[in-house]
């Protein structure tokens, strides 16, 4: 059991769409707060707008949470205290609460269509005044209008009466004193006409029933807080502190949207991005650890390091080469175990298997064969994306080989003469079928060089375009070692015939 002084936070998405980075942000820093103090992280799925609400969208958001690691005390698959954990099945509840509020004249029947509301709005913006969301047409009916409505079978809503002196206020924990005068609140539908609460009436009698302590949100939801506390206040509950964090721009400084690139996080997981940088990099818009420490950090060292009061205030922009940046910082930072966990998919998607030819080279497994590739890499290794490129050539003879390579350096016909004679060296010198070092290699290229009165560098070049297809790779005397000699033979025959 968590103590009862500490935190509980939770994460609210409509499951309308993806999970997306402005999402995950606001699921990351309630997580985060959760985490760095000992307090409970709550996820809760607010599917009151069923037209928009997708079994899928709901899916996507879970599978993005898991991907990100963010894992839920409280929510779907997990249960909890204070489930379900889901609005569409908590209607009981709302219908409960909203009998209080009938009850103590907080709230009213609203006949109107959306029909009706539409005319009215227009004939008041025709006539040059504003349409803020509803008139209060309704909180005005008599007791036989409502009779005669309610004989008629009109459907209704309910909306709540708002106070129309005084001033609503909160102390934000990222903005500050936030103040709205009544008068201009709007009386805002709690239940709709066909039973289900609304968001804002749902979202209130959850975060107070859930017993939440922190409601961490985007500041697209500042303009609902003054409408929600005031349910607050007709309930007398008392309200949980707020904290809106800002907005996440593009690089051009407009809200991020699609035209930006990639908004979702699986978007993201499909460009090769770890869960991990994202992780660092969502935590770094809108927070960062202060003074000159790293950015770089590991989950656990954003944990200890959080907290809500270096929140920023203003704007974070969404910057893909510093994601990019915080993603090989990553990667570098990984293991020999965890790259070769990261390659093996990567090595299973492209359908390259071990094969017979490498088995004579001691290779006794395509793990220990694939390992052996990524230490040639090294820090090389910095992007899943790239990844294929930089290692295809060990696992297949179809390997692009790109024609201005040759050009680069060393004449082709020249490179190809060379490949001819390093070739037959290799022949003469080694045995194929025994597995050879990098020393062994390195020895017999630099031999023939000094027969031939070249550089070694003139054969190197060469060589690297037959073997890899590519102009740069890792050390190619540890390329020869692992493509072999059988192969790399082979190779520098057919790129000579080529
Ligand atoms: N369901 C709301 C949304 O997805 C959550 C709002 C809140 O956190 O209060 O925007």
């Amino acid at each position: 059991m968590s103590n009862p002084n500490s935190p509980r936070v939770r994460f609210a998405p409509s499951p309308t769409g993806f999970l997306h980075v402005g999402g995950a942000r606001t699921a990351l820093f309630n997580w985060l707060y959760a985490r760095s103090q000992g307090g409970t992280f709550v996820l809760r799925i607010e599917d009151t707008d069923q037209e928009r609400s997708t079994e899928e969208s709901y899916s996507a958001i879970l599978r993005g949470m898991e991907w990100l690691g963010m894992d839920w005390d409280e929510g779907p698959h997990k249960g909890g205290d204070f489930g379900p954990y889901k609005q569409s099945e908590r209607l009981d509840i709302y219908n409960k609460h909203l009998q209080t509020l009938i009850d103590g004249d907080f709230a009213y029947k609203c006949f109107c269509s959306n029909d009706d509301l539409e005319a009215r709005q227009e004939e008041i913006t025709e006539d040059g005044g504003q349409w803020a969301g509803y008139d209060g047409q309704c909180r005005h009916l008599s007791d036989e209008e409502i009779a005669e409505q309610e004989a008629a079978g009109t459907p209704f809503a309910w909306r709540l009466k708002t106070p129309d002196e005084d001033t609503t206020f909160w102390y934000d924990i990222v903005l500050d004193k936030l103040e709205f005068q009544n008068e201009l609140l709007v009386d805002r539908v709690i239940v709709k006409a066909d039973g289900f609460p609304t968001y804002q009436f749902a979202v209130v009698v959850d975060d107070h029933d859930m017993g939440i302590t922190h409601v961490l949100r985007g500041d697209d939801h500042v303009s609902n807080t003054p409408f929600q506390l005031l349910i607050y206040k007709a309930m007398e509950w008392k309200p949980p502190k707020f904290g809106h964090m800002p907005m996440i721009l593009g690089p051009d400084k407009k809200r991020l949207s699609k035209r930006h690139g990639a908004t979702s996080v699986e978007e993201f997981e499909n460009k090769g991005i770890l869960p991990a940088a994202m992780t660092n990099y969502l935590a770094l818009l809108g927070w960062s650890p202060g003074g000159n420490a790293d950015e770089v950090m590991s989950v656990d060292q954003i944990v200890k390091k959080f907290s809500l009061k270096k929140v920023n205030s203003s704007p974070a922009s969404f910057d893909y080469d510093k994601l990019a940046h915080i993603n090989s910082e990553h990667i570098k930072n990984l293991s020999a175990k965890e790259r070769l966990e990261l390659a093996k998919p990567i090595i299973a998607k492209d359908g390259w298997e071990l094969n017979d030819e490498w088995l004579i080279h001691g290779v006794s497994d395509t793990n220990n064969y694939l390992a052996r590739v990524l230490g040639t890499l090294g820090n090389r290794f910095s992007s899943l994306l790239t990844l294929p490129n930089q290692i295809g050539f060990f696992f297949t003879e179809e390997h692009f080989v790109d024609a201005d390579a040759w050009n680069e350096n060393v004449a082709p016909e020249e490179a190809r003469a060379i490949l001819v004679k390093l070739a037959s060296a290799i022949e003469k010198g080694m045995d194929l079928d025994v597995a050879q070092p990098a020393s062994a290699f390195e020895e017999l290229v630099r031999t023939t060089a000094e027969e031939m009165g070249v550089k070694a560098g003139e054969l190197i070049h060469p060589s690297r375009v037959a073997l890899t297809g590519q102009t740069r790779s890792a050390g190619i005397f540890e390329v020869m070692e692992l493509v072999g000699a059988r192969r790399t033979v082979a190779r520098m025959k057919n790129a000579a015939n080529s």
